[in-house]
């Protein structure tokens, strides 16, 4: 089997409800220009890849990933990983486009294969439990009425992305405990907003709210700030969701104790084959590689590992809108048909 061709599709998706993640950070935008990457073969199969901001991975591929990729076995995927890092060292790739080739070589390689992706990359579970992931609303007010809506349709998790005021944070976070109660797991991004003494004052706050996690309070340039924040307190550090280098990264974090739990994703980390390494490599730890982000990769890989909890599903109106797929049970499942799917998801 060989690659063929490798293509870029590029169409604009319309944001459906403009959202931001705290006050400071740039807000969503009303469209994205986003792309398929699509490696096609010499047996008729073809693998996709969903990626967003299309023209810069149109360049890429017209420049690098093409030759990269045309007239190598597609299934021999840890080669064309090792051949990516070598693309990375010259063009310093932005983070989400590492592995996208990787993404749509295990969508050849499951459908080679006849089986869902989950199935052949681990296959620990066949659906799993999703939070609600919110977005930055006005007002306390909001929030509470997000999660009300979230817990009656059946989410058993919800995990808050706020302002990035320190104090109003940790406030909010002890507002939601009070509302909801001690049954459910609640969760805090900080979506990289604070510095160490605000981080110290957050996590001091989730922890007395009995809090699943701290995630990603700092930027995450300096492990030692993370080690620092890990050692002064007791809820559990989630980092690494951003930092480039997937394991090779990912593995200082974790012997430096500035990690509790990671995060591992297939957008972030290197596609599938990083996502993967990332897990098994915190799983010899004894620890949890949290899965950040939705989408259907994604999905799969929350499927295919023991140590992950949930899947992260955005909820981005005040009136919410579930993602679909998702049940009154709170769960969510992959398409249950060869390769990842992209065409038998709901959307
Ligand atoms: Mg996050």
């Amino acid at each position: 089997m060989r690659i063929t061709d490798v293509r870029v599709e590029l169409f604009d998706a319309v944001v459906p409800r403009v959202f931001r993640w705290r006050a400071g950070l740039p807000g969503s935008g009303t469209v994205n220009g986003n792309a398929w990457l699509i490696i096609d073969t010499d047996e008729g199969i073809s693998g996709r890849a969903l990626a967003a901001r299309g023209p810069l991975i149109q360049d890429l591929v017209d420049r690098r990933l093409r030759e990269m990729l045309v007239g190598h076995d597609p299934l021999l995927k840890e080669f064309l990983w090792e051949q990516a890092w070598e693309i990375d060292r010259i063009e310093e790739l932005p983070i989400y486009a590492l592995g996208l080739a990787d993404i749509a070589l295990w969508d050849i390689t499951a459908q080679v294969a006849g089986l869902p992706l989950y199935k052949v990359i681990g296959g620990y579970r066949e659906s799993i439990p999703a939070y609600a992931s919110t977005v930055t609303f006005e007002t306390t007010e909001e929030f509470l009425h997000v999660a009300d809506q979230c817990l009656d349709y059946g989410f058993k998790a919800i995990k808050l992305h706020a302002w990035g005021d320190y104090r109003k944070d940790a406030k909010l976070c002890q507002d939601l405990r009070a509302h909801v109660g001690d049954e459910i797991d609640l969760m805090y991004d900080g979506s990289a907003g604070f510095d160490l003494m605000e981080s110290l004052y957050v996590a001091k706050a989730l922890e007395e709210a009995n809090y699943l996690w701290l995630e990603e309070p700092m930027r995450e340039f300096s492990i030692e700030a993370y080690r620092r924040l890990a050692e002064a307190v007791l809820i559990p550090i989630l980092s690494g969701e951003t930092s480039d280098g997937a394991h090779f990264n990912i593995a200082d974090f974790i012997v430096r104790d500035a990690a509790d739990l990671v995060r591992t994703s297939t957008h972030y980390k290197g596609g599938i084959t990083g996502g993967l390494r990332v897990a098994h490599l915190a799983e010899a730890f004894h620890m949890r590689a949290e899965v950040h982000g939705g989408g259907l990769p994604n999905l799969h890989l929350a499927c295919a590992i023991p140590n992950t909890t949930y899947y992260e599903s955005l909820v981005d109106a005040v009136e919410i809108v579930v993602e679909k797929g998702i049940g009154r049970d709170g769960c969510i499942s992959p398409p249950d048909v060869p390769g990842i799917g992209w065409d038998a998801a709901p959307n």
